[in-house]
């Protein structure tokens, strides 16, 4: 069973988690380390010879756009994490657009071509704002891999398919890529997926989970940050919670990706879930008909 391999590209400081102590203005002055975090992951991706989907954020391409031209040298798919890393339900739909037009525009100046495949920050695609996947179809995306049926204290649709599948919009279809969830007897659905739960649980939490999922014949989708790798960051938060859900057990990360990488296969979102909408449609958006 072929698996989902996604990395979110995004500096430390952009994190959710992090955002919500340290806030945005010092973005600029802080040191830049998304280069070597994402270079690691690359060299450790070509080691297995794996292919991935990489998410990244508009704010880094416009910033280092080398990092998108390296991910697309090694023959990865780049898609777009947002510019700003804002969560869409925070947002009107006319800043969502004018964010994920900023996004695309910044990645394709980077790298020469359009993202299809997009990721909101901290999954924030929820019941509040599935609007915006109308918006993502306009905007020219195939794929979105935002939701995560879970109940969560800042993101999660519980009870949203857990199998990838076509959403109709009034704009067209989008394919949507749940990440990895496992169901229990009583119907909830618990995560898998997330670089979080690799770095802060057990190895065999992650790898149970992934076998379940493909005896379900289905593909799990998980994720991970470049900086989830780096044990040497800076701590930029000083609140308990946010401290361990961002830098506990970075140490052992890259050890537990590279085995994950040998004990499944992994591609990126485009091989496992080949999807394109009718030419009409396309040309219906972009104002061809
Ligand atoms: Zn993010």
């Amino acid at each position: 069973m072929l698996n989902i391999l996604t990395v979110d590209v995004e500096e430390t400081f952009h994190a959710t988690e992090v955002q919500a102590s340290s806030g945005t203005r010092h973005w600029d002055v802080l040191a830049s380390r998304v280069e070597d975090q994402t270079r690691r992951v690359l060299e450790i991706f070509a080691a297995h010879g794996v292919r991935a989907t990489f998410f990244v954020l508009g704010w880094v391409a416009k910033r280092r756009p080398g990092v998108v031209r390296e991910i697309v040298a090694n023959g990865h798919e780049v898609g777009a994490h947002s510019f700003s890393h804002r969560l869409v339900y925070e947002l009107t739909p006319a800043e969502f657009r004018r964010d994920t037009e900023e996004a695309s525009d910044a990645i394709a100046q980077a790298c020469g071509c359009l993202p299809r495949m997009y990721r909101a920050p901290s999954y924030s695609i929820t019941a509040k704002s599935l609007w915006a996947l109308e918006t993502l179809v306009e905007c020219g995306f195939t794929h979105d891999s935002s939701i995560y049926p879970i109940t969560h204290d800042r993101y999660g649709i519980p009870g949203f398919p857990r199998r990838a599948g076509v959403i109709q919009t009034p704009s067209g279809p989008i394919f949507e890529v749940p990440i990895a969830t496992i169901e229990l007897s009583n119907g909830c659905a618990v995560p898998v997926g997330g670089g979080a739960y690799l770095r802060l649980l057990p190895y065999c939490y992650t790898a149970a989970g992934i076998r379940r999922i493909n005896r379900e014949n289905m593909p799990a989708c998980i994720y991970f940050h470049p900086w989830e790798l780096d044990a040497s960051q800076p701590r930029l938060t000083s609140r308990l919670l946010s401290r361990w859900r961002t830098y506990a057990g970075l140490r052992g990360m890259a050890g537990k990706v590279e085995r994950l990488l040998r004990e499944f296969r992994f591609s990126s979102m485009e091989a496992v879930y080949p999807f394109s909408r009718p030419a009409a449609v396309r040309a219906a958006n972009q104002g061809l008909m």
